[in-house]
């Protein structure tokens, strides 16, 4: 142990990363050595040499020292891809995020009146403005939104849900399970492809509390299918004196992408409306509760709130984001909404100027191909999305590029397909390029 103490190279190790850790390292790696000398697996030789333990030692406090939560370059063309963090986020917010941690806020601070204040306060009004809500709240997520919403509203009590919208959103948020969760009572009524309006009449009793619409907005279910307008949903429930409910998922702001936007949904006289910051709306993770302003009064004060609260950074980023959607100009500043809005010709051309340094690469073959994409999180299922990917073949397997991409010093994220590794420009970030270049460099093998 001493001996290699005072080996130079593992003196160097001690000298950036500190005695203490390189003696565990070192204590490790001897330890593993013994193991597979004792078993026969590893051949006496390497013990002799001091500078290959120095090298193991070195490698294993590289990997102990790197950030386990790493940039990566999504390659996939899914905007939305949950795996690699959904949405990435505005500039502004950015900023936000790093003033929040950087110093102190008011985050729950009244500047006016010298006390203390809510940090509610800080997308309320925004979310009006936006939604056309009477009130609103933010929390975790959208998960974390639909529990806090039936614990405070139903709690004991009957919600009525359409077989049709029982949905698993993945990552094992069940709707049913949620529900107990929360204390509700579920009712399911309908079958899978077909719910009526007398489906919900049916089951109303003195115990109901809501009828909740879940949006089922990471598949479709398509066919022979018949479903309750938000509409009719509404007016039934409130000629039974009970609230309307509605989970919204991904939750739109921005009109065209083929699904009611939040406002729409809120103009309908919904009681309460959920939906997910880190979706479609590009935003961070949150859960966004919109809706009546009693409704909202009794999600405030419900002791879930506190425990699903969100932080300070989140909530800078949130409030950051949300402005960006009062200036229809501001909104292209939202990576996911410019994402979105690439036109094919914007996607040729990037694929065309991706492709051209791909085949400057020695050993690498690029080509153009049509391709279609989704968009991901569980967000406008079943709907393509029309680009154009470059597509690559290398010396190696594609399925051993793929790999190497995959474990480059700057991840690259990629897909498969008929035997080619497909690079799709939607997701690439500007400033991603040069460090996508790099890594491929190294995976086709070129010194760089
Ligand atoms: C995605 C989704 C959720 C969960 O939202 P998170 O923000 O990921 O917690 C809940 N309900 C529906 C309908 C969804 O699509």
């Amino acid at each position: 142990m001493d001996d290699l103490l005072a080996n130079r190279a593992i003196q160097d190790l001690v000298a950036e990363h500190g005695r203490e850790q390189v003696v565990v390292v070192l204590r490790n790696v001897l330890q593993e050595l013994r193991e597979s000398i004792a078993i026969g697996s590893q051949s006496l030789d390497i013990l002799i040499s001091i500078s290959s333990i120095g090298e193991m030692v070195a490698k294993e406090t590289k990997r102990r020292n790197s950030p386990s939560l790493r940039r990566v370059i999504n390659a996939t063309g899914i905007p939305l891809h949950t795996n690699l963090g959904r949405a990435p986020l505005a500039e502004q917010a950015i900023a936000a995020v790093v003033q929040a941690a950087r110093g102190y806020s008011n985050l729950e601070y009244d500047l006016t009146r010298g006390e203390r204040g809510s940090r509610h306060d800080h997308v309320r009004e925004l979310l009006r403005e936006i939604t056309g809500c009477e009130d609103a709240i933010a929390v975790n997520n959208n998960a974390a939104a639909v529990l806090l919403v039936l614990s405070s509203l139903a709690q004991g009590k009957e919600v009525v849900v359409s077989r049709g919208q029982l949905v698993e959103v993945g990552g094992s948020f069940r709707i049913p399970d949620v529900m107990e969760q929360g204390g509700a009572l579920l009712r399911e009524v309908g079958a899978t492809n077909k719910t009526h309006l007398s489906d919900y009449e049916r089951v109303i009793n003195h115990n109901t509390a809501a009828l909740l619409k879940v949006h089922t907005s990471n598949f479709r279910v398509i066919g022979f299918t018949e479903d309750v307008s938000t509409e009719a949903l509404v007016e039934l429930s409130h000629q039974h004196g009970l609230l309307a409910i509605e989970d919204l998922g991904s939750g739109v702001l921005i009109a065209g992408y083929g699904e009611p936007t939040v406002q729409e949904i809120v103009a309908t006289g919904m009681d309460i409306v959920t939906f997910s910051g880190d979706k479609l709306m590009g935003g961070p993770q949150a859960g966004l509760i919109v809706g009546k302003a009693e409704c909202i009064a009794r999600i405030r004060t419900h002791p879930l709130a506190r425990a699903l609260r969100l932080d300070k950074m989140t909530l800078a980023a949130l409030e950051s984001t949300l402005r960006l959607y009062r200036h229809a100009e501001h909104r292209q500043e939202i990576p996911l909404v410019r994402m979105l809005n690439l036109s094919q010709d914007d996607l040729f051309h990037a694929a065309e100027e991706l492709r051209d340094k791909v085949n400057a690469i020695a050993g690498l073959t690029a080509q153009v191909i049509e391709c279609v994409g989704q968009v991901g999180g569980g967000s406008l299922p079943g709907r393509d999305i029309p680009g154009f990917a470059v597509a690559i073949t290398s010396p190696l397997s594609c399925v051993s590029f793929e790999g190497r991409l995959r474990q480059a010093e700057i991840p690259v994220i990629a897909r498969i397909l008929h035997d080619r590794v497909l690079l799709d420009p939607r997701t690439i970030l500007p400033h991603d390029t040069e460090d996508l270049l790099v890594s491929l460099r190294k995976a086709a093998g070129e010194k760089s």
